[in-house]
């Protein structure tokens, strides 16, 4: 997509968008999707759900005999529960919980439902651990470089942030700014015009928390994903592991670069390769690199943390995009974080896995 204003050069922009995939191993191609899931012996008895939220899509996958009731019923679980997430953390939706409590330009302390407190108090762990490569207070930058709920397709609706803009906003940046009290129940900001965005978190948490329902309905094995993040539940019908395949990080060539076996974990990936858009020869992702107020430039690569929560995987997914494979690879290592960095290499890419992840990845595509 391309667009031009009088005043600036043309911008092309790339978004996620469906696309159609046929892969030899694949079974299960769905829109966006960073992670594809891949045959393990199921049968086609199991169940398939789908629907829409946070700006994204989702998916379940239930291998188990349901009734049309209890289909129904699943259904419905799933919604409430994504329904709930959305409510309170999207900063698309004006009137949920997070969009509240941006618009409070205030340091008084804010009352917040405890999934909101978990998830922000999650969010500052990853930040206190990546040295702030996390940050969910980067919105302000996200809007800025044209990324947020009010950039268009055309990336930028204002000028390019210059130094003095980018000061200004980083006043507003940096996520000691937030303060959460469990004990009453609130959170704070030490300055007024804070702003959260938990885009880089959200979906994890909602995997989550559809894996907690599902179990509440007596289901064990099931995989569950929103935007490409996802939680794969017990175990096959054949008592296998549930394997995924990691996409390459490639928007013009997509197929798949290797599969991870997963039981009882979350997967999320983060990449520069599918959200960007390219001004004056440089391609800007989505993803800011919060301690210098500037968006990461593309260089198709991507990250897939591997970990039993879902939120957890989907934080430090981005964590360690904004670090790279070199500064991330340590700060993995240090965390005993399951990690595979696919990294541009020669005209086509390299796997960079940490000994978490070692015995559970197989390259797919090692000689290309
Ligand atoms: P993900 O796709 O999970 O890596 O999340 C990327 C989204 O999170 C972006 O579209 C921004 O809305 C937001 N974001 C960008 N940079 C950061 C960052 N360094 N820390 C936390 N959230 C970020
Ligand atoms: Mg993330």
């Amino acid at each position: 997509m391309t667009s031009a204003s009088d005043d600036r050069p043309p911008v092309s922009v790339h978004r996620e968008r469906p696309r159609a995939r046929t892969l030899v191993v694949a079974i299960l191609v769905l829109a966006g999707l960073t992670v594809w899931r891949l045959s393990s012996g199921v049968g086609d008895d199991a169940h398939e759900f789908v629907g829409a939220t946070m700006g994204t899509t989702w998916s379940v996958r239930v291998d188990a005999d349901l009734s049309a009731d209890e289909r129904a019923r699943v259904q419905a679980v799933i919604e409430e529960r994504l329904d709930r997430v959305n409510g309170l953390m999207s900063t698309y939706d004006t009137a949920s919980e997070l969009s509240r409590f941006n618009r409070h330009a205030s340091t008084e302390p804010f009352p917040a439902s405890a999934e909101l407190l978990e998830v922000l108090a999650l969010a500052r762990d990853v930040s206190e651990r990546s040295g702030g490569a996390f940050d969910v207070t980067v919105g302000p930058l996200v809007e800025a470089w044209g990324f947020g709920p009010g950039g268009g397709l055309e990336g930028r609706l204002g000028p390019k942030p210059d130094g003095a803009m980018l000061a200004r906003l980083r006043e507003h940046v940096g996520y000691q700014k937030v303060l959460l009290d469990a004990a009453s129940g609130t959170v704070s900001k030490t300055v007024p015009d804070v702003a959260v965005d938990l885009s880089a978190i959200a979906k994890g948490y909602g995997v989550e928390q559809v894996a907690i329902g599902l179990r509440e309905l007596g289901l064990a094995s099931f995989l569950v994903e929103v935007g490409g993040e996802l939680k794969a539940v017990g175990t096959t019908r054949g008592g296998r592991p549930w394997r995924v395949g990691i996409e390459r990080p490639d928007d013009r060539e997509p197929g798949v670069w290797g599969t991870v076996d997963l039981t009882d974990e979350a997967i999320a990936t983060s990449g520069d390769y599918r959200n960007y858009y390219e001004e004056d020869g440089v391609r800007y992702a989505h993803i800011i690199d919060p301690r210098i107020g500037v968006p990461m430039r593309m260089r198709g690569a991507s990250v897939s943390v591997v970990h039993p929560d879902a939120a957890v995987a989907d934080a430090w997914a981005t964590a360690l995009s904004v670090l790279g494979p070199d500064d991330g690879y340590a700060v993995a290592v240090r965390e005993e974080l399951a990690v595979l960095f696919v990294e541009p290499s020669a005209g086509s890419f390299r796997s960079l896995v940490t000994v978490w992840l070692d015995d559970r990845f197989a390259g797919l595509e090692a000689s290309r």
